[in-house]
């Protein structure tokens, strides 16, 4: 359920709550980052280097911790010339503005994923979706390495519908985007790079 704003015609807010998902098993938190410990045996990992990037050992089984980047997905939707940015009620960044998204599921096609978590967290899907770039960056200061694709989005018809990990959701002027609220600076990228 959402509401208009007054003084803001294109806010919609969720009204109730932020949605039935808090601490449902795909909202990742950003604590477990270095890993401490070996996830085949349990024992402790040490760090070691390895052609100048950090990389972490199991000193009982050998288990190596490589630090890849998880994937995300994000998405660009226009209305006119306004941009569809959503407000973050979880940590990391919890209240900081952001592009709708999220993580890919193992055996998840990327474009699937986009598809999924608009719908689950703005009641829309994905009719035409390009990928425009890819950016990396770290979930949340100090976190795990996050390799996130923007996509081009036309979404389906229908209201859009905050709930899930968004508490809102706004369309913003080219011009009225609030850069220094954007946590992620791979969104502020991404957005720039949408706007080249
Ligand atoms: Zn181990």
């Amino acid at each position: 359920m959402i509401e208009e704003r007054p003084g803001f015609p294109g806010a919609l807010r969720a009204v109730g709550g932020v949605g039935g998902h808090v601490g449902a098993p795909h909202v990742m938190k950003s604590k477990p980052w270095p890993p401490r410990f070996c996830a085949a045996c349990g024992a402790r990992l040490r760090s070691f280097g390895q052609a100048g990037h950090a990389r972490w050992r199991c000193a009982r089984c050998g288990f190596i911790v490589y630090g890849n980047p998880v994937l995300a997905v994000v998405a660009v939707m226009t209305r006119g010339d306004r941009i569809l940015l959503t407000r973050r009620a979880h940590p990391p960044f919890a209240g900081t503005w952001d592009l709708p998204g999220g993580f890919v599921e193992a055996d998840e096609e990327a474009a699937d994923a986009v598809d999924r978590e608009l719908r689950e967290e703005l009641g829309v899907g994905v009719r035409r979706a390009r990928l425009l770039t890819m950016v990396t960056d770290r979930y949340g200061r100090g976190g795990f390495p996050v390799a996130t694709a923007v996509y081009r989005v036309t979404p389906t018809p229908g209201p859009i519908t905050p709930a899930a990990d968004v508490s809102e959701a706004r369309w913003f002027a080219r011009g009225a985007i609030p850069y220094r609220e954007i946590a992620f600076p791979s969104m502020r990228r991404a957005l720039r790079a949408f706007f080249r």
